[in-house]
């Protein structure tokens, strides 16, 4: 099969969320965890790249783009998508303008889009500004990332340092007129130069809009709910053949392990709200697994019952993340949680688990990359932007469930039990 639509994600819960949307129109879409060494002899329509290049070197991330690309190219799409958060997290040096300049060069094309809305989330963009629900980017917690502290909401001032091309404004009052209005206003900028367009989107009716005026654009890029139409789009246009629907889901067993390691505030909710339920749980500080090791909860998760959904957590409110940081560094401190949950993972499948939930961009990375798994098939969705996936690991039929921090309500870890259980 040719693949009509090359992803390109910035971290892994990226990745999956914009899988779990294309697959909401019913067609195969693959996620691939990196770039695949190989290239299959069969690609799907829609193939996803989960990268992990959010916060890493520009450089490194734009190498790792570039041959993302490449690997897309030769399963046969021409149209290409880049995706990163709908918080756009990043920093002035990128990654999010770089990548999208090197990939512009790389197929050939003079403009694209940024659309990081998700009005289902509650991320919406009005005359450039992001805001989180009701509250500005910069006023919202993401103020208080671990890794990308968000600290403007102006996303034409949070690009222009990213890239070396001018950026420009299609506002809603443009975009409200219609697919038509956006693509002329798109064809102005590029004739006084502008490359990079911010596109104001409030409600799904107008990413509809904006799918339609640019989805023949080479190149997209923004968070997954600007790609959610597209589907459709193709579908009906014939670029897709109907064996590209549906896909059936496997039996997995149900010994659940969840791992939590997103700061987010959302997720400290989450975490409370679980804790609540009773279930057994974990609390890892940075500080003592610098000391003393991933012992103590590895000693702790075997002694546990997987029955029960135990919970391992690193989650923890601002000033506490902050404290490990000082001591530690903020890639130092990451890190050190990182690779702890992802042992407990490892440890989790070795004694049975199947089921394992994890929340965390970052987080999931780590997991998916100890449990060796490099391809997810997409499953049916646990909550906007959170979709179930299988997988392999050491040859074990396993359902990873990766949310990154702000995504699913406070109820979040029992609701992925309970749709797993009756999907
Ligand atoms: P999100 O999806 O919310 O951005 P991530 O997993 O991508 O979550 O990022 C959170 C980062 O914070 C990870 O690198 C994680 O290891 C780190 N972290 C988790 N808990 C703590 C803590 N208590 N102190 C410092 N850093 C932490």
């Amino acid at each position: 099969m040719t693949t009509v639509l090359g992803c390109i994600a910035d971290d892994f819960t990226g990745a999956t969320d914009l899988a779990g949307l294309l697959a909401r129109s019913g067609v195969r879409v693959s996620l691939r965890i990196g770039v695949p060494e190989e290239q299959p002899a069969d690609s799907s329509s829609f193939e996803v790249i989960a990268l992990k290049s959010r916060t890493t070197p520009v450089n490194e991330a734009v190498s790792d783009a570039r041959s993302a690309l490449a690997w897309l190219q030769n399963a046969g799409a021409e149209r290409f998508f880049w995706k990163y958060c709908s918080t756009f997290d990043s920093t002035p040096d990128g990654n999010i303008g770089p990548v999208a300049e090197a990939l512009m060069q790389a197929i050939g094309t003079e403009q694209t889009i940024y659309c990081p809305a998700f009005p289902e989330n509650g991320r919406s963009i009005f005359m450039g500004n992001l805001f989180v629900g009701h509250q500005p980017l910069a006023e919202s917690p993401m103020k208080d990332h671990p890794l990308t502290p968000m600290r403007d909401s102006n996303l034409m001032r949070l690009l222009a340092p990213q890239v070396s091309r001018p950026v420009g404004l299609a506002d809603r009052l443009t975009v409200a007129k219609g697919p038509w209005a956006l693509r002329t206003r798109l064809s102005d900028l590029h004739a006084e130069g502008v490359a990079h367009v911010i596109v104001d989107a409030v409600a799904d009716a107008d990413l509809k809009i904006i799918a339609e005026a640019c989805g023949h654009m080479p190149l997209l890029t923004g968070g997954s709910a600007v790609a959610m139409p597209l589907p459709a789009l193709y579908l009906s246009a014939g670029l897709i053949s109907e064996e590209a629907v549906g896909m059936p889901t496997p039996e997995v067993e149900d010994r659940t392990l969840i791992l939590s390691g997103s700061c987010s505030a959302m997720t400290n909710r989450q975490v409370a709200e679980y804790l609540e339920t009773g279930a057994p749980s974990f609390q890892l500080d940075p500080l003592k697994l610098t000391e003393a090791g991933a012992v103590d909860v590895l000693k702790w998760l075997a002694e546990q019952d997987l029955g029960q959904a135990p919970l391992i957590y690193a989650t923890a409110a601002p000033e506490s993340v902050k404290a490990a940081q000082q001591v530690l560094g903020v890639a130092g401190a990451g890190e050190i949680v990182e690779q702890a949950l992802a042992a407990c993972a490892v440890a989790a499948r070795d004694a049975g688990a199947r089921r394992i939930i994890v929340a965390g961009g970052e987080t999931s990375g780590a997991v998916t990359q100890a449990l060796g798994v490099d391809r997810l098939d997409i499953g049916a969705e646990i909550a906007p932007g959170v979709p179930s996936t299988y997988c392999q690991s050491t040859g074990k039929q396993m359902a990873l469930t990766l949310k990154s921090g702000n995504f699913g309500t406070p109820t979040f870890f029992t609701d992925a039990q309970e749709k797993l259980r009756t999907r």
